[in-house]
């Protein structure tokens, strides 16, 4: 039934299934170990639309260097919902966002890529790291230093020496995620694993925090689409 050749892994660890389409093109089905072909066609068939869009995404996989990466009415993902890009054929700024839509100067096409993730860096700035020090003071945690960085594979990380390092990315999902992934890296700070110590902790802070762990679930791989 599926025309999209996935790879399959199977894992003792998952317990549920995932779908990623790699850099290359290829899907990968993560599923439990046991998981039966049945159930994971059935997914397949299920998510058909959402990994046709991803295979024929033109952000994640550009074709050659030489073709824009982004283009009049792509979608840009930005504190959860997703905002079209338009241009004009004039604009005071490179870039500019009206709370609806993105509208780039038509010269500047094509560079939107580059444009868009600069504007969406300063954002997460500006939308973080004050984030990060009201909950570091209701924690009672200090911490070194934050950045906000190119993670590849993560949302948040905190380092042995109290450096917390966020994946700029997490500007384009809802604030409710973001405040979660910022209380996950504080907390521990206080609590250095994820027993059901440091999810009291969590839950403490944001009550609702298993709603954020489903949308990740869920969306985390739309957000990785910039590139
Ligand atoms: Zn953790």
């Amino acid at each position: 039934m599926s025309s999209f050749a996935p790879e399959i892994k199977y894992s003792n660890r998952r317990r549920t299934i995932g779908l990623t389409v790699e850099r290359d093109r290829q899907l990968v089905v993560h599923v439990p170990a046991g998981t039966s072909d049945d159930t994971i066609q059935a997914i397949l068939h299920q998510k058909r639309h959402w990994i046709q869009e991803k295979l024929d995404h033109p952000q994640k996989y550009p074709v050659a260097p030489t073709t824009p990466v982004m283009r009049p009415g792509s979608s840009i993902y930005f504190l959860g919902r997703t905002h079209l890009l338009q241009t004009a054929p004039e604009l005071a700024a490179p870039l500019y966002f009206d709370g609806h839509t993105f509208t780039l100067g038509a010269a500047l096409m094509p560079k939107a890529s580059a444009l868009v993730q600069t504007w969406l860096r300063r954002q997460a700035q500006t939308v973080m790291l004050p984030r990060v020090e009201r909950f570091a003071k209701s924690l009672g945690v200090s911490y070194q230093r934050i950045q906000l960085l190119d993670l590849k594979y993560r949302w948040g990380s905190c380092t042995a020496n109290a450096a917390l390092l966020f994946n700029w990315r997490l500007i384009q999902s809802p604030s409710t995620v973001i405040d979660y992934i910022i209380v996950h890296e504080l907390a521990h700070l206080l609590i250095n694993d994820h027993s059901p110590a440091f999810w009291n902790v969590v839950a403490v802070q944001l009550p609702l925090y298993e709603r954020a762990k489903t949308w990740l679930r869920e969306h985390g791989a739309i957000l990785e689409e910039l590139g």
